[in-house]
Formats: structure tokens, sequence, C-alpha cells
């Protein structure tokens, strides 16, 4: 299986709506051949600034410095997370996973149209969009400024479980202050989808050579897709494991990124054990460089690592 780094220079006259004048913007993707034509890339919706305590929880201090300074980072009182959109393309289908934040949700995010520009996909082209989750930055670029599915042609896909979460009234009153407007932004955009949206189980083959894995905690129907080709194969985790640091040092610690901290931190420990066991490549949607990598063993605290490709 071949691995390579591309970067993408996003054209000037779609930067310049977004940037100021003069600046340019610099789309980091990384590919991955699967072998017979298929390949997956990943394009940047962005990145989220999200504070330390949402991302390290109660860790103490003495054991966040080691963890984070084996990831090259030092403490901060805010982490800036990268979001990584998963594209595969295999001649015959164009498939997102997940479809960015879009315009309302924070600034700093909402990128994915300039870089489909950037590598030359038109919206009209993405024949799939498969859902990792309902969170914002999942789920609200779906639709545009005019409230229109950004990709007129696609065929949309959720798994039952989450579809029904965010879709439950019940969501708003019981998902906590903190996240009420996720509850409230995701119910608003899956009315407007409607019964659009195709929903799946785990397990099930939602396209050829792409199977969709119940990963809960991180939110209640939390799905990761398997891809397999040809020669190859990838996880696409979404957000179940969050983070290339604590997530793959100590993934048993709850994260409070997680709505279940409890069933989020087993879901990542048996994924990424088993990932290491497997070496199957990962895709995560907040992991650096792209977010292709493998798991590795042996990280801070005894843990696992990111290993970037
Ligand atoms: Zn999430």
């Amino acid at each position: 299986m071949q691995i390579t780094r591309r970067r993408f220079l996003a054209a000037t006259a779609a930067a310049g709506t977004l940037l100021p004048a003069g600046a340019r913007r610099l789309w980091a993707a990384t590919a991955l051949d699967l072998g017979g034509g298929a390949t997956l890339e990943t394009l940047s919706d962005g990145t989220l600034v999200l504070p330390a305590s949402f991302v390290l929880g109660d860790l103490p201090a003495d054991a966040a410095g080691a963890i984070l300074a084996a990831a090259g980072l030092e403490p901060a009182a805010q982490f800036t997370a990268p979001c990584n959109v998963t594209l595969f393309r295999d001649g015959a289908r164009t498939v997102l996973f997940d479809a960015g934040a879009g315009r309302g949700f924070v600034d700093s995010a909402g990128r994915l149209p300039e870089a489909l520009d950037a590598i030359g996909l038109a919206p009209e082209e993405v024949t799939h969009v498969l859902f990792t989750h309902g969170h914002p930055d999942h789920l609200w670029g779906i639709l545009d400024e005019f409230e229109e599915p950004l990709f007129p042609s696609a065929e949309l896909v959720m798994g039952r479980l989450e579809h029904a979460y965010w879709t439950d009234p019940a969501t708003a009153e019981t998902i906590g202050p903190m996240r009420a407007g996720f509850a409230a932004g995701a119910a608003r955009r899956l009315e407007v989808l409607g019964d659009a949206v195709r929903l799946v189980e785990d397990g099930e083959e939602v396209l050829p050579g792409i199977t969709a894995r119940l990963t809960p905690g991180h939110t209640p129907g939390h799905m990761a897709f398997a891809v397999g080709a040809a020669g190859g194969q990838a996880l696409v985790l979404g957000d179940a494991v969050g983070n290339h640091h604590l997530a793959f040092a100590r993934p048993d610690w709850p994260a409070p990124s997680d709505q279940d901290a409890a069933a989020g931190a087993a879901t990542r420990a048996a994924l990424l054990a088993e990932l290491a066991g497997s070496g199957v490549p990962i895709v995560g949607f907040h992991l650096p460089d792209g977010g292709i990598g493998r798991v590795g063993r042996g990280g801070a605290e005894g843990g696992y690592r990111f290993i970037a490709a």
C-alpha cells in the first residue's frame, strides 16, 4: 500500500472571499492508495479551538505535561484541533465522510467548499455523504447559506441510532446546557433533509466495500466506517479517537468531549488495541498532519501513539 502526501494551494479567487487580501490558504491533504483505483484522502474543513479542560478533563498536570510533551505539545489553555473531512474515490463513487461545519458554527471551520474547489471537485460530483455523527463540525456543513443541500446529487447516510438521537425532541432537554445548541442545530438540519437521509445499522455494508461500525460514547450512535478495496483497507474513525495525545496515551481516560465518557473510553480502548495489532490505517477527523496514519504501541504512559502517514 502506497502512502503519499500532497499539498494543495487554494485558488486565490476562492480563498480571497474569506481571507484578507494577499493571504493564501494552504490545504494540507494526505492520500492513501487502497488499490484497484480507489483512494482515500483528507480535505481540511479548518480548525476548532478547544479549551484544555474540554480535551484533558481532570487529568493531573504532571501526567498531562508528559503526554503532551510526547506528542510535541506544551500545556496550554486551548488546543487547536484540525478538522479532516475524508474523501473516498474509486472511479464510480465520490464519497465524503462528514460534511464539515458550514458557515454558522465557528469562524475557523467551514472551509470544505474551498478545499473541494482547490482540488477541482464540484459539489455536484459528490455521490454520497456518510455521517459519522451529528455534531456541528461534522453535520452542519451539509446545508449551504440558502439552507439547501450543499451536495445536490449526493445520497446522505447516517446511523439509525444517531439519527434517532438528534431528531428526538427530548434530546434538547437531556443533552445538557453545554450542548443544547448542538441538539437544536442538528434537529433543524435533519428536519430540512427529511427522508433524504438513508439510515443504516451497525455492521451494514453501506456501499460496496464500505461497512458501518457502531462506535458509541462520543455520541450515542457514532459510526466509524471500514473502507476496503482490492488492495487495502482503512478505518475512518470520526471522533471515536478525538486527539493524537491523551486519547492515544490514555484511551481509558474519560474525555469531556465524549457525551458518555465511560462508553467513549471503552470504545476507544478497544479500537486502539485492535488497530495496534492489525496495523490497519486510520483516518481521524481531529488528528494532525491530515489525519491519516496508524496506531503504534509504546506511547506516553505506556499507551499508544499516532504514527502519521
Ligand atoms: Zn464530535
